[in-house]
């Protein structure tokens, strides 16, 4: 076995980018450069191969990287002369409807690369994925890709980062020429030019700075040294004395700017023309982080959740977390991060997040796409695949010395949701091990039983999220789908305090049933984390304390269904603070019914109302279409946020995902087939109150229908 890379050489990183930009391209050029495949592919398999990360058949024809896969290189630096690195690459995919593969990718990388289109610069899945990244502090580096394409301009892709996210970029090259005339990369730290020779620009040359780029790249150089003296004192301080700044000076500062998310350094390249990508490599080693240089935290569950933070320490009780399940020609593989510790197989380990189940660790692997490398020791901060190992994504083990398991992760609401059945009864059972299979992958893919339409219901965070795996079901599973009408997942909430107040009595014959309850609900701040909250403040007895869980499960029982139109409620909290009960009579199930019918009760003097999820559009079309864009964005009841026009159009805006049913269709036939569209969940909002009183009034016809139907 060859000898293990230390920590300071291993980098976990990810590669984001809003769809086209080339992501696919730039990763397989990156384990081309590596040697970890020997050719290189079109994207979209034209030549029937395909490009190596992408290892769906579906994604394949979509065109479209939907699963993140771990993938493990080696790089020896541009010109072999960095020791050793092991770069992790987790795919982060692109696609917005799959945020949940997103974030969980995320939680487990260190470092990024965001990859952005030289002619459309920051998009609408760069916000996104951006705004992950700041949530889980992850520090990246941008790449400007397609310089060789019409419109290419590094600097204002550069402008776009600080305009659109905030950030403070920092170019740290200068492009030698652009579109057609795109000819290497200057890196003014050094004061060297690179160009890339041979068929597939695996040869990098090194040369003096071409006499017409000498001024510029003098002036790259002192303004990088100025922008990142801005945000670290250590070089500022040089920098105010005008002492000289060395080559490794400079390096360490943007990488303690970088590290500590004060700067973003933009490189820039042409992955389908093989341009700067091996510099962009350097820039990995140079500027993203090693595992020891990340705190990662979890929760203690043998200390009531206190946080700990853990140790990229290979001798101390091992920790890892399941991130990411993949079926492959061999079985289930179950991929891991390690964060503390060490794992080999044989090895019997904990599920702390499922009741300490007992595992043994049959083999473990290093992954490169489809192909794989049978190791036999894991060690913090490796990014390993085990197989025969059962979990479900998001499941923490350990040694069972400690009981740890990292935090949760954000999960986002389903905003639609479809009822599914198999088309030939004889598929039943593969339709309920695909489904159960999906909800263990995806927790932003949830599947229910109707309790009154006894339906399935799927739901997720969009049309195609839900498409695609209803797709995986016929291909994979061998099981066509027959689906309904997709339905937007609106939600109840109130609006002020109302008094609960109810006594639940019965007298049938024998025992009795009394309960009664008395509190109030109000609705939550608007940005809290939970949708419901129970507070018990019963003093003194008046409800006995053995029915006061009765009551909490009675208002849930009441969330589950408002009044309105039948849908969940969200954001209330429930407080109780007097009651009574009978010696004989009451019983956990008086008081569960209490609670139920006081909340439905009050529910009704809360001023409840809908809401409905809103969906943030981003719409591009040439310029000649914008009207009827807007035209049909108005129809919709959207909001536009934003234009950017030039020969192309960009519109953003704010529309109910309701009214976006079809929009494909109507976009496509509004602009000649030539405008595309991106979409995400952006936030709940009240429905106006005319729709409102016309989905109420439809809910009560519904009922009563049903009702007669039952007589
Ligand atoms: P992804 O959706 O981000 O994974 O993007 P892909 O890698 O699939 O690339 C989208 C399209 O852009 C493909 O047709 C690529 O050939 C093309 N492409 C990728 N990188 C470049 C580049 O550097 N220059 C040009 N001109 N085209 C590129």
């Amino acid at each position: 076995m060859a000898t293990r890379i230390p920590l300071e050489r291993i980098r976990n990183i990810g590669i984001s980018a809003h769809i086209d930009s080339g992501k696919t391209t730039l990763t397989e050029r990156v384990l081309f450069y590596t040697g970890r495949i020997h050719a290189i592919h079109e994207v979209r398999g034209k030549d029937g191969v395909g490009a190596k990360m992408d290892s769906m058949d579906l994604e394949r024809e979509k065109g479209i990287t939907i699963q993140s896969a771990a993938t493990y290189c080696v790089w020896r630096g541009s010109k072999a002369h960095l020791d050793d690195h092991n770069i992790n690459i987790i795919d982060t995919p692109g696609h917005v409807d799959f945020t949940i593969e997103v974030e969980r990718a995320l939680r487990v990388l260190d470092g990024a690369i965001l990859v952005l289109d030289s002619g459309k610069g920051v998009q609408s899945q760069s916000i996104t994925v951006d705004k992950q990244m700041k949530r889980y502090n992850v520090p990246r580096i941008a790449f400007v890709n397609k310089m060789d394409n019409p419109g290419a301009n590094y600097a204002r892709v550069a402008e776009m980062l600080k305009e659109k996210l905030g950030h403070h970029p920092v170019k740290l090259q200068v492009p030698i020429g652009a579109e057609d005339k795109f000819q290497g990369v200057i890196d003014p730290i050094v004061g060297k030019a690179y160009f890339f020779d041979g068929e597939d620009g695996e040869r990098v040359r090194e040369e003096e700075v071409p006499a017409e780029f000498a001024e510029e790249t003098k002036a790259a150089r002192q303004e990088i040294i100025e922008k990142v003296a801005d945000v670290d004192d250590q070089l500022a301080e040089k920098f105010l004395a005008e002492e000289p700044i060395s080559v490794e000076e400079l390096r360490a500062a943007i990488r303690r700017a970088t590290l500590a998310l004060k700067m973003t350094p933009v490189m820039c390249g042409s992955a389908f023309r093989n341009k700067g990508v091996q510099l962009l490599l350097d820039g990995i080693v140079y500027y993203l982080p090693n595992p020891k240089e990340v705190v990662n935290q979890g929760h203690d569950q043998d200390k009531g959740e206190e946080k700990v933070v853990l140790e990229s320490d290979p001798t101390k009780p091992f920790v890892g977390l399941a991130f990411k399940l993949q079926q492959d020609k061999y079985g289930q593989l179950t991929y891991f991060r390690v964060y503390q510790g060490s794992v080999s197989t044989g090895d019997t380990i904990y599920n702390i997040s499922n009741e300490k189940r007992k595992v043994r660790v049959p083999r473990m692997f290093r992954m490169h796409s489809d192909d794989r490398e049978e190791i036999q020791i894991a060690e913090a901060g490796d990014i390993v695949a085990f197989y025969g190992v059962e979990a479900s994504s998001g499941e923490t083990f350990t040694d069972g010395k400690v009981s740890i398991t990292m935090t949760s992760m954000h999960v986002p609401a389903a905003v639609i949701s479809l009822a599914v059945r198999p088309k030939d009864r004889n598929s039943e059972a593969n339709f309920s091990k695909a489904l159960n299979r999906f909800t263990k992958e995806d927790p932003t893919f949830r599947v229910h039983q109707d309790e009154e339409s006894q339906e399935t219901i799927i739901s997720g965070m969009g049309e195609l999220h839900l498409d695609i795996y209803m797709e995986r079901m016929r291909r994979e599973y061998n099981c066509d789908v027959v689906a309904g009408k997709p339905q937007v997942a609106y939600r109840e909430t109130i609006t002020q305090r109302s008094e609960i107040a109810y006594t639940h009595k019965k007298q049938t014959g024998g025992s009795g049933q009394y309960a009664k309850i008395g509190g109030f609900m109000e609705p939550l701040p608007p940005d809290a984390v939970e949708t419901y909250e129970f507070i018990d403040e019963i003093v003194g007895g008046a409800i006995p304390r053995e029915f006061i869980p009765a009551c909490d499960k009675g208002f849930r029982e009441g969330m589950k269904k408002g009044s309105l139109i039948g849908f969940p409620v969200v954001g209330v909290r429930c407080t109780i603070n007097d009651g009574a009960a009978h010696a004989v009579d009451s019983s956990e199930q008086a008081f569960k019914t209490a609670a139920l019918m006081g909340f439905r009760e009050a529910y009704m003097g809360a001023k409840p109302t809908i809401l409905e999820p809103i969906m943030k559009v981003e719409v591009e079309a040439p310029s000649e279409f914008q009207g009827s864009v807007v035209g049909q964005i108005n129809q919709r009841r959207g909001a536009i946020l934003d234009t950017v026009s030039g020969e192309t159009v960009t519109i953003t805006a704010e529309v109910p995902l309701n009214t976006m049913f079809g929009y494909s269709t109507d976009l496509r036939s509004a602009t000649q087939g030539k405008g595309q569209y991106t979409m995400e969940f952006s936030r709940y909002a009240p429905v106006p109150r005319q729709e409102q009183e016309e989905m109420i009034k439809k809910y009560k016809e519904q009922l009563a229908k049903e009702a007669a139907a039952r007589k």
